[in-house]
């Protein structure tokens, strides 16, 4: 079957929330024509997410393996954005962490004895040694690198690039439409890809046949957007949840976890426990009045690292899914690499690899 040249393709990208528009980036930029098809979906988790990158998370105040790297991956890819679209993307503020137990405080003195983790925490703050308006009855201290990035806007810009290259289309793909052009191409409708189709649409590639034998686990998250009259307080808090301030007394607060009920639905009951709990993060009442509420779908998988890469069987077909809670922090390193996979055959390090979870 002949093709016009207008249909004819290097890769088709399903989906163009962070790592279908940090992937199709980095393909373009390695020369390859590339067809991103997005539903438009408004809840995406892209577009719901707060943003935020933060080195250091969860209970057991984990660095990940090669943070380091990951990290100034993440920055360079937002400061190149940023230069080239003329607006701010990234927003680095320190985060302070607001001690939950002696525990937690023991933990964080034993991880500071290591340098990997001292480059990026300062000493402990007494309670009350912010001087500040912030309920710290344990102390806090300080982790730095981090900050938050305005996705719906970065989404938004590169739509636009991705528009006026031709690489931009609305659409929904059903993956039963998808065809195998000989070894390593795909057909869709009447486009040819010669790479084949990399599916980047979050936690809905799972549903995919293809993409079923994974171990995933999506989870719902619902954030909020409060008025507030605090407006001198300039860290990112994490006390179990976060909050964030975006200027003006607006604090951004989350986010819940469910893994049962999926849907983009915001939840008016939790909406109020959000904001309740955005209260206990001070000593003083904010007077916290709800602007927004949020839910999306986060593409959480065992193991807590990306699935990148090929089809253990079938060549003609690509993952990048399994951001997790971070996708600020994997997206640009995980696009690069895929990218350098599917055009120079680099190999993925294991534990991107999506064959890392393959039967040995
Ligand atoms: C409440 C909440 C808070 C979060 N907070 C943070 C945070 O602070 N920091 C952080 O780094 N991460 C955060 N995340 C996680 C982050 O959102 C994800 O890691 C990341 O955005 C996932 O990006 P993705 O491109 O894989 O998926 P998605 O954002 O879901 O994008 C998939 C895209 O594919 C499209 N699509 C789906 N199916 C089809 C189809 N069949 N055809 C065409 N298009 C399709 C969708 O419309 C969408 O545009 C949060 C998530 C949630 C829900």
């Amino acid at each position: 079957m002949e093709f016009p040249p207008a249909k004819v393709f290097d890769y088709l990208v399903i989906g163009q929330g962070v790592a279908g528009s940090f992937l199709a980036r980095a393909l373009i930029e390695r020369g390859k024509r590339v067809l991103v098809v997005d539903d438009d979906q408004r809840a995406s988790s892209s577009r719901v997410a707060a943003g935020l990158l933060n080195p250091i998370t969860g209970m057991r105040l984990r660095l990940a393996e090669g943070t380091e790297e990951v990290l100034k991956n993440s920055k360079a890819l937002f400061a190149k954005l940023e230069a080239e679209h003329g607006k701010t993307l990234f927003t680095p503020i320190p985060i302070r962490r607001i001690y939950d137990s002696e525990k937690e405080r023991q933990l964080k003195a034993s991880r500071y004895e290591s340098p990997e983790y001292a480059a990026l925490m300062s000493e402990d703050d007494v309670p009350n040694g912010s001087g500040t308006n912030i309920a710290d009855e344990w102390g806090s201290f300080v982790i730095s690198g981090g900050g938050w990035v305005d996705l719906p806007l970065l989404l938004d810009l590169e739509a636009t690039w991705l528009r006026e290259r031709g690489a931009l289309t609305s659409g929904a793909i059903d993956a039963d439409e998808l065809e195998p052009d000989g070894k390593s191409g795909a057909r869709w409708k009447d486009f040819r890809f010669s790479g084949g189709v990399i599916f980047c649409n979050g936690y809905k590639a799972g549903f995919a046949r293809y993409w079923k034998w994974l171990p995933w686990q999506p989870a719902k998250g619902e954030i909020v957007d409060c008025a507030t009259d605090e407006r001198t307080i300039s860290w990112i808090l994490n006390r179990g949840g976060w909050a964030i301030p975006l200027g003006d007394g607006i604090w951004r607060s989350g986010s819940t976890w469910e893994w049962k009920l999926l849907d983009e639905i915001p939840t008016p009951e939790l909406g109020g426990q959000l904001k309740s709990g955005l209260q206990r993060f001070f000593k003083k009442p904010i007077n916290a009045k709800l602007v927004e509420h949020r839910a999306g779908v986060r593409p959480c998988v065992r193991g807590n690292h990306p699935f990148c890469g090929t089809h253990p069987e079938l060549p003609w077909l690509h993952l990048f899914s399994g951001l997790g809670p971070k996708g600020t922090f994997w997206g640009p390193t995980c696009s690069a690499l895929l990218a350098d996979w599917l055009c120079e055959q680099k190999p993925l390090p294991l534990r991107f690899d999506l064959r890392r979870e393959v039967p040995r």
